[in-house]
């Protein structure tokens, strides 16, 4: 076997037939080990860059991904120790060469292995070997029978004539699992006779195979969006000659509809588009609306998300590896859905967080986007009411191209934003019980909503009952034993939770420290919200919905079709109702405490809370009847709250931006995060010490070196954090850097060690 390093093209001259087909194999698990093996003639045609295979290695059956083919020539060196594959994973191959482009981009820019960049480019279910086509046994007719024979059969075999004539019916093989009680034993008579015989057919499994979608048409465009529309259209064509293109327009501007219109175009030039939302905006409206546009090529729209089951995942990710997918819409990860020719990507919802992995390689699916768009050379828009900044610093010099919807569609207006100064409202009224939770002018406008028929929206950015249990008597706070947070009391289960790690106790009567009965809750969340609400609008029908209600599949659709359906008056909920949903009944939305997330220590609190109220403010007045939002808060002059309630996305990104440059953060600069976790904090921290001794020894010029310090959320997992944050105007000079010092060094086995490329989460 040869590494690396075989010795392609100078051989070509020689005539085919003395050349052997050649693959180079990147090996799974191996850390990104690369090497040729020989193609066996019954392989060669099949295979191509993409394809997966078994090949052996070191006397062992191994796996692993085509990333080049070539020849060699018959009888040379390389030849001679070459080993032939053993056989294919896949029939055909599940990446394209593009894709493993990204991937080395991926692993270079991220410094991840490449190895770990391929789980992510593979989904596990089409990655292994356990999960295959689900075949379905059929039933065909063979011999059409005659009048006589038909007549036999209805006099002496009543259950096989009629599974005989269903099938003179139906226009293609009966599925034998649908002919029901006795049909299995009529079949077999059937086929003794000669009549019909059983196939075994490949049947897809479609997430959405119970659903019927109406198809809609396209709508016509306003101006704005028809010029919007002209430009991606424009970015298509130039077949990759355009700049990525952000689109910023105001919640329910009709972006959606111009990106459906956008994909009909790049579909009608032969191409193919690739659609990602937030995982948290990929609901059943979403996926609804586009399956409806493109109904009538159902089939042709793959949804990729994370409650598919291993095999809906390998059915979705074969519709695309086979062409019949056209387009793809899905979650972060759907960023590398083997779509040959693709024309367009879309990326909703840019400023979404989700977008970030979390895990090793730590890649951003936004900009990950742009990389794949100039390297198929697609037209890309990355589209947002509330862009991050650093996609707007981008069009400010000129890297990317500003679009803009700035009116939402049909002259509707943007809600009425008001500040409800929660000081004030302790102050007067904190003799009623849920006074501090809802204050008396949202009660107010809730009621009002109520009498009127019309439907009200409830934010809280926390679920669960209370935040935290404490003790009156010596201040004692029940806190997780591996995490440095206190724990969320849950009502229903009487429980107390970890939201970091997920540890999990019977709730204590009297205080664990000093044994004081009188030990309570502190703070609130949905649970505690919702329970109030029964209490103070004991009318309305409320339906709670948070990542411990919808924890069934399906839930959270039923609730949504209720409330589009008028059956709930309340929709009480986290994030998983701040974003994309469209219900023109909704003229109320309350945000019960703006403040929390703008005290943490991070730099993008700010932003983060700006994004958060515009989106859920957004949720209000999308139909015929105005909206108003009503911010509770108990900081009404902060920034981020003030912008927001002005619908003045370019007045906070003018201040937000001044801020980041002063301090020279993103987008002004690139960071690198290197933490160090351990189960022993004094070894997280010593190799954190140790490395930045290293790093400051060979300090580049340029380079802003942090001290080593301990990470805001110190113990996460029963693993103590220490972090350190290294920022420079090219990530590609910090990761060069940091890469050249890692390499030297050695760390404990009890210490894990990360880089985290433009980081997201710094608390
Ligand atoms: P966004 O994605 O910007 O939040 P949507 O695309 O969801 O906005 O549009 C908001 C609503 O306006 C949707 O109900 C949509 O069907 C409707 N809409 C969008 N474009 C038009 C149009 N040109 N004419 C009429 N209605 C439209
Ligand atoms: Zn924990």
């Amino acid at each position: 076997m040869n590494r690396r390093n075989a010795a392609y093209c100078e051989v070509e001259f020689l005539p085919a037939d003395k050349m052997i087909a050649t693959a180079r194999v990147l090996v799974d698990g191996a850390s990104g080990l690369e090497f040729d093996y020989e193609l066996p003639t019954e392989f060669s045609a099949r295979v191509a860059v993409g394809s997966r295979v078994r090949i052996p290695l070191r006397n062992r059956d191994s796996t692993g991904t085509v990333v080049a083919t070539s020849k060699v020539a018959e009888g040379s060196d390389e030849a001679a120790v070459l080993k032939p594959i053993a056989g294919l994973i896949t029939d055909q191959p599940i990446l394209t060469p593009s894709l493993i482009e990204l991937g080395r981009w991926i692993s270079a820019y991220y410094v991840a292995p490449m190895d770990a960049v391929m789980r992510s480019l593979i989904p596990e279910a089409v990655r292994g070997e356990n999960k295959d086509f689900q075949r379905r046994i059929f039933v065909r007719l063979k011999k059409t029978p005659d009048e006589e024979e038909l007549e036999k059969l209805g006099k002496r075999a009543k259950r096989q004539a009629s599974i005989l004539s269903e099938l003179l019916d139906a226009p293609a093989p009966v599925a034998l699992a649908s002919l029901g009680q006795g049909g299995r034993a009529a079949v077999e008579g059937l086929v003794k006779k000669g009549f019909v015989e059983l196939t075994k057919e490949i049947v897809s499994r479609d997430p959405h195979h119970d659903e019927k979608f109406v198809a809609s048409n396209p709508l016509k465009l306003t101006h704005a969006q028809g010029k919007c529309l002209e430009v991606i259209n424009e970015a298509v064509s130039s077949e990759g000659g355009a700049k990525p293109l952000l689109l910023h327009g105001v919640t329910g501007s009709g972006k959606t509809e111009v990106y459906l219109q956008a994909i009909q175009a790049a579909l009608e030039a032969g191409g193919t588009a690739l659609v990602l939302v937030p995982e948290i905006s990929l609901t059943p409206q979403t996926v609804r609306r586009f399956k409806s546009r493109f109904a009538h090529i159902q089939d042709r729209v793959a949804v990729l998300h994370s409650n598919l089951s291993g095999g809906e995942r390998f059915d979705e990710w074969h519709k695309i590896v086979d062409g019949t997918a056209k387009i793809v819409i899905g979650a972060r990860s759907a960023l590398f859905a083997p779509l040959r020719n693709l024309k367009l990507i879309v990326v909703d919802e840019e400023h979404e967080g989700s977008y970030k992995q979390d895990t090793t390689p730590r890649y951003h699916a936004r900009d990950v986007a742009v990389v794949r768009a100039s390297i198929e050379g697609c037209a890309v828009v990355l589209g947002s009411a509330t862009p991050s900044l650093e996609s707007f610093q981008n069009t400010r010099i000129g890297k990317y191209q500003l679009i803009e919807l700035q009116e939402r569609v049909d002259d509707r207006s943007m809600p009425l934003i008001r500040i409800v100064d929660m000081r004030q409202e302790g102050r007067n009224l904190s003799k009623s019980g849920g006074a501090a939770i809802i204050s008396e002018r949202l009660r107010n406008a809730v009621n009002k909503r109520l009498e009127k028929g019309e439907q009200v929206i409830l934010f809280l950015n926390r679920r669960g009952f209370a935040t935290s249990m404490s003790c009156p008597a010596c201040g004692e706070v029940c806190g997780c034993p591996h995490c440095s947070v206190s724990l969320t009391f849950h009502r229903r289960e009487e429980r107390l939770v970890c939201h970091i790690c997920g540890y999990q106790r019977v709730a204590p009567r009297k205080c664990p420290k000093c044994g004081d009965p009188a030990i309570r809750f502190a703070g609130y969340g949905t649970e505690k919200v919702e329970e109030i609400i029964r209490k103070v609008f004991g009318q309305a029908r409320l339906a709670r919905v948070d990542t411990d209600t919808m924890s069934r599949k399906g839930a959270l659709r039923e609730v949504l079709n209720a409330f589009k359906a008028n059956k709930l008056d309340i929709l009480v909920g986290t994030q998983m109702i701040a974003k994309g949903l469209h219900f023109p009944n909704v003229t109320l939305v309350g945000i019960l405490n703006a403040d929390i997330g703008l005290h943490i220590p991070d730099f993008r609190a700010g932003e983060r809370t700006f994004q958060l109220l515009t989106q859920v403010a957004g949720r209000a007045g999308r139909g015929e009847m105005e909206g108003e939002v009503l911010i509770q808060t108990f900081t009404p002059h902060s920034p981020s709250i003030q912008f927001a309630r002005h619908h003045d996305f370019e007045g906070f990104a003018e201040q937000e931006l001044g801020f980041r440059k002063g301090f020279s953060y993103p987008p002004f600069a690139h960071c690198v995060l290197l933490t160090t976790r351990s189960p022993h904090a004094r070894r997280a921290e010593f190799t954190l010490e140790t490395m930045h001794k290293r790093l400051l020894a060979d300090q580049p010029d340029g380079v802003l070196l942090g001290e080593p310090v301990e990470a805001p959320l110190s113990k996460a997992a029963g693993m103590f954090r220490f972090q350190l944050m290294l920022r420079a105007s090219s990530a590609r000079l910090l990761t060069r850097y940091l890469s050249s010092i890692i390499e030297k060094l050695t760390f404990p086995a009890d210490v894990q060690v990360t880089v985290d490329v433009d980081p997201l989460y710094l608390a």
